[in-house]
């Protein structure tokens, strides 16, 4: 039946579309795959099938809330993979390596700066083995440009002819 106010859903046909705000909501967004939905956004939602129906007014605060949110996941895995990057170099040689102004990773730490998508990238993949991708950065910077197997060094010389 629902309550009086909601209305009719455009996927099951029942009556029971109204706002709902509830924690646990993600929608994909950009490259990620769930990204959290604030929990007090009220979205139209069906209360039998669940299907989420925003208006135009709720979609405008669901793009600006997801787009907030974005920017917020980018700085939150940022500074995770920073603690443990930086566990193991500095800062400041980090900025070096990766072509960083002065004092831009503070700025990152802080919240004040918000990374880039390829420089959360970077720092993903660092963060998931700092001691060998760093290494690995800083021999692959030290080669003659177009060598195409900069980080095999240690792969051992079994295949030498
Ligand atoms: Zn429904």
């Amino acid at each position: 039946m629902g309550t009086p106010h909601s209305t009719l859903c455009k996927r099951c046909g029942m009556r029971g579309v109204r706002k709902r705000a509830c924690a646990g909501r993600t929608q994909p967004y950009k490259m990620f795959a769930a990204l959290r939905v604030p929990s007090e956004l009220a979205i139209p939602t069906c209360g039998h099938c669940g299907a989420q129906l925003p208006d135009a007014q709720t979609a405008e605060a669901l793009a600006a809330a997801l787009a907030s949110a974005f920017t917020a996941e980018l700085s939150h895995r940022a500074q995770v993979a920073l603690a443990e990057i930086c566990r193991y170099i500095s800062q400041r040689r980090l900025e070096k390596l990766a072509g960083l102004s002065q004092g831009y990773l503070c700025r990152v730490l802080s919240g004040r700066s918000t990374p880039s998508v390829p420089l959360v990238a970077l720092l993903t993949l660092l963060a998931q083995a700092p001691q060998e991708r760093l290494r690995e950065l800083e021999v692959a910077w030290r080669q003659p440009s177009g060598d195409p197997s900069p980080a095999k060094q240690n792969a051992g010389q079994s295949a030498q002819p």
